[in-house]
């Protein structure tokens, strides 16, 4: 763990019995006196950390990249999932995990139908992020835990709105946990990219979009045939594209890109994937990051737009104040979102090890 400002320490806790390993981190205030973090109560007892989250009385993995006896896959991203024994998932992230990973036993779990399950009780709740993408509630004899998984509280064309319970632990994802990630209204980001979108089409030139391909592409190409804009996919946008249609999100009028651009129609691939051999292109990214001035020359792209499938710093306090949870672990963002919220007077925590892995 980085130290910041050298105020801060690390304390390694193990607990017997539940192999349980959360870095808390401590502050030494001006005068010299520790202001330690609350230790975790009794609602920690829920979870533990195996290099990775786990619901301890349900023995139940929460999205592990490595093959579990049971997981809870919160949405379909790489970063997310793996080929486990048996995987809890909403419908939509069951049917999306399985075109990526082949076909695997589940137990879907759609959005606010409580399960049993392994000695707890199981919720799932939307998450905003991607089709299926869930948070998941976990109540045991009057303690609570929600998990956000990847989650962003703005609209989306293509994922239901995103819903926080109350819960006494929340576990948040906070990519964008500083408040330089404070995103621009959406309806302005979006009136932006559709009129550069336009224009390039006017000047003859094939507007290429850069979009993960399961969420991002989707979303993308919904707003964009919504607009009158149709749009071609490179192929394995294309594959998962079905796959939305098949669990009832329309996207509009949109084909398999086969190497050739008719004049009015626009190009969504992945990133890393540049179309070398057409002319005339103007290329686009549409990511969280663009709120970085120099986000288009790292992306090598003629425009970057700020749209995000993540919360950003604000939508992060909010969820947080909607949950109004005791105690907060943070995961996947900067430490210094631990110390902000210290500051704010929350109770919070890193959770585990960081990941280094790439945001999806
Ligand atoms: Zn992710
Ligand atoms: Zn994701």
């Amino acid at each position: 763990m980085r130290c910041n400002g050298g105020n801060e320490v690390a304390v390694n806790l193990n607990l017997p019995r539940y192999t349980f390993l959360v870095l808390e981190v401590t502050r030494l205030r001006k005068n010299g006196m520790p202001n330690v973090a609350t230790l975790p109560d009794r609602t920690s007892n829920m979870f533990h950390w195996e290099n990775g989250l786990k619901l301890t009385i349900a023995d139940l993995a929460i999205d592990f990249r490595r093959r579990q006896p049971r997981a809870f896959v919160s949405h379909a991203h790489a970063d997310h999932m793996a080929r486990h024994e048996y995987a809890l998932c909403t419908p939509e992230t069951a049917a999306l995990y399985q075109l990526r990973l082949g076909p695997r036993a589940t137990l879907a779990m759609p959005y606010r139908q409580p399960i049993e399950w392994g000695g707890l009780r199981l919720t799932t709740y939307p998450a905003g992020h991607c089709l299926g993408s869930a948070m998941l509630l976990a109540e045991d004899q009057g303690q609570s835990l929600l998990y956000t998984g990847d989650f962003k509280l703005r609209p989306s064309a293509t994922a239901e709105l995103a819903e926080l319970p109350h819960a006494d632990t929340l576990v948040i994802e906070s990519t964008f946990g500083h408040p330089n990630y404070r995103l621009p209204p959406r309806d302005e980001v979006l009136g932006e990219f559709f009129s550069l979108v336009r224009k390039a089409l006017a000047d003859d030139c094939v507007p290429v979009i850069q979009g993960y391909v399961l969420g991002k592409s989707q979303e993308i190409t919904r707003l964009l045939t919504a607009e009158g804009i149709p749009v071609l996919q490179q192929k394995s946008i294309y594959a998962v594209s079905q796959v939305y249609e098949q669990l009832g999100c329309p996207l509009g009028r949109f084909e398999r890109y086969n190497g050739r651009v008719e004049p009015g129609w626009a190009v969504i691939v992945p990133p890393g994937s540049p179309l070398g051999h057409l002319d005339r292109q103007v290329k686009f990214a549409l990511t969280g990051w663009a709120v970085d001035r120099s986000a288009k020359y790292r992306l090598g792209v003629d425009h970057a737009l700020p749209l995000s499938d993540h919360a950003d710093y604000d939508e992060l306090i909010a969820a947080i104040d909607q949950v109004a949870p005791k105690a907060i672990y943070c995961t996947h963002g900067p430490e210094s979102f631990v110390d902000r919220l210290l500051d704010l007077g929350y109770n919070a925590h890193v959770l585990g090890k960081r990941r280094q892995e790439r945001l999806f």
